[in-house]
């Protein structure tokens, strides 16, 4: 792996998604110099998450960064702009929580995207996280829930619209009873889709949801941002 870590090196340089500069492919996107920009998001209780009168259905989340103006630009070059060396450090992070941690983890998955959205994209980068997770920590991942196109985007919604337009999204396609799950997402908006996932896991017989994510806005901000 350090090899063609090496050889990206060479044959397609990575820069550093604040300042420019040059750096390996194992900077994940990030410089030493800018490292500090990126301010780290304590695990949050699931009550402090959602709403306050909404039922939480995953168990704990943790995110590894909080979601400000430079980890949003590092989120939105893995998500549309194919830069996938981003994943690199966020990866070992999170499988180095799930060993710290001691979370009994049975299977990885990930927040499936549309069709469309993928055709358009060409990946899934919750799925390219999850996969990279996966082969750190040498748990399976599973595409445990396919995703339907149902309501309107998310993104053109409030926060209470958000979790109503998510509910009936997504359809289990794998056996999860007993499990103990590790659901994975670029970034924790609302909630709302994260919510719905886990509801639909739990509902399938999975025992436990762990979260993880890139980055995770401070519920008092989301609208802002
Ligand atoms: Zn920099």
């Amino acid at each position: 792996m350090k090899f063609i870590n090496c050889l990206l090196d060479v044959l397609s340089p990575s820069f550093c998604s604040f300042c420019g500069r040059m750096i390996s492919y194992e900077s994940s996107g990030v410089c030493a110099n800018c490292i500090n920009k990126l301010l780290p998001y304590e695990k949050c209780e699931e009550s402090s998450v959602a709403a306050d009168y909404k039922r939480i259905y995953y168990d704990r989340i943790y995110s590894l960064w909080k979601y400000n103006r430079y980890s949003r630009i590092l989120v939105s070059e893995f998500k549309n702009k194919n830069n996938l060396s981003i994943s690199e450090k966020p990866s070992k992070h999170i499988a180095r929580i799930i060993k710290e941690e001691c979370l009994v983890i049975d299977t990885i998955t990930c927040i499936p995207i549309l069709r469309s959205k993928l055709r358009k994209r060409g990946y899934n980068q919750a799925e390219y996280l999850a996969k990279k997770v996966s082969n750190s920590c040498g748990i399976p991942y599973f595409e445990t829930m396919k995703i339907q196109n149902l309501g309107s985007e998310q993104k053109l919604l409030d926060y209470n619209e958000r979790f109503l337009n998510t509910i009936g999204k997504f359809i289990l396609k794998e056996n999860v009873s007993g499990k103990s799950i590790a659901l994975i997402d670029d970034v924790m908006t609302t909630g709302a889709t994260i919510n719905e996932a886990s509801r639909i896991l739990k509902n399938g017989g999975a025992v436990n949801i762990s979260v993880f994510t890139m980055a995770k806005v401070e519920p008092f901000v989301y609208e802002s941002v």
